[in-house]
């Protein structure tokens, strides 16, 4: 590919930009690619270990001025680990939202405020969460994924104020993590989709491995991430035949003129079962 792509990932959460494509990310900077992230809610209240986890059991909770000054100062917190693990994956330009993580719903504001930004950075390629995850209506990541698919239709157009002409996006990839995982309720056994495309991470994984050490304050260091890299990237990895991957659902067909054969299909056809089994066997050192 001769022309260097333009990579935006867009996530919910803060964690989840790393969780779900920090390997992905991690290639692409390397390769000289231009890679942004949108983190669109504080996070303060998911899996933080001050406001979720010490809240939890508590008689009463602190009154409504203290409170909100604790998740202002929570959220800082997390901005900052975000940062510092955005560095190592080679990520410099980051766009917080701030959105409250509390109620998180498909607004005008968000979806004006994220489609100014597509028309500003001009993303050829979008990463998100699959609009349609879990029940696709109290479900953070499913509705980040809508506030997208209506910031890239609004793009498209003009909004007075904003001087940055209209942007087209050449693919969308859904993060497949939730989306495409091993269904566990009711939404999740209908669901119809599967990671069409996997990124092989076996060769950066100790890089993403580090960047989610860095999210301490969503619990994401230490033996979590660990787990998290055996079972989603593991679990991906294994499905594609090589140690680590991050899945996605690719939004539109793919037009080519010969038919698609990747060189890792090639490669795979010429192994013995017992060559492919060692070669997909391989964990990362977590010491
Ligand atoms: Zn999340």
């Amino acid at each position: 590919m001769a022309e260097s792509l333009r990579i935006l990932v867009i996530g919910a959460h803060p964690a989840d930009i790393f969780d779900q494509s920090g390997g992905t990310m991690a290639h692409h900077t390397a390769r000289g690619d231009w890679v942004g992230c949108v983190v669109l809610t504080h996070g303060a209240r998911v899996h933080d270990k001050v406001i979720s986890d010490s809240m939890h059991g508590r008689k009463t909770i602190p009154e409504a001025s203290a409170l909100e000054e604790m998740i202002e100062e929570r959220s800082d917190v997390k901005a900052q680990e975000v940062r510092r693990a955005c560095g190592l994956l080679g990520v410099e330009d980051l766009y917080f939202f701030g959105a409250d993580d509390s109620i998180l719903l498909v607004t005008e504001e968000l979806v004006r405020r994220l489609a100014r930004l597509l028309r500003e950075l001009r993303p050829n390629v979008i990463l998100t969460h699959y609009p349609k995850e879990g029940d696709g209506v109290a479900q953070p990541h499913a509705i980040t994924g809508q506030i997208v698919m209506h910031a890239i239709h609004f793009a498209h157009s003009v909004d007075p104020g904003d001087r940055n002409p209209p942007t087209k996006a050449a693919q969308v990839f859904f993060f497949g993590t939730g989306a495409a995982a091993v269904p566990s309720d009711v939404w999740s056994a209908r669901i119809g989709v599967y990671n069409d495309v996997l990124i092989e991470i076996t060769d950066v994984v100790d890089k993403k491995l580090a960047a989610l050490d860095c999210l301490e304050s969503q619990g994401y260091g230490g033996a979590y991430a660990r787990k998290r890299i055996e079972t989603s990237d593991g679990a991906f990895g294994v499905g594609g035949r090589v140690a680590y991957a991050e899945g996605f659902i690719k939004m539109d067909a793919e037009v080519h003129t010969y038919l698609p054969v990747t060189s890792h299909a090639l490669r795979l056809a010429k192994e013995s079962d017992h060559e492919m089994m060692r070669r997909h066997s391989y964990r990362v050192r977590v010491d």
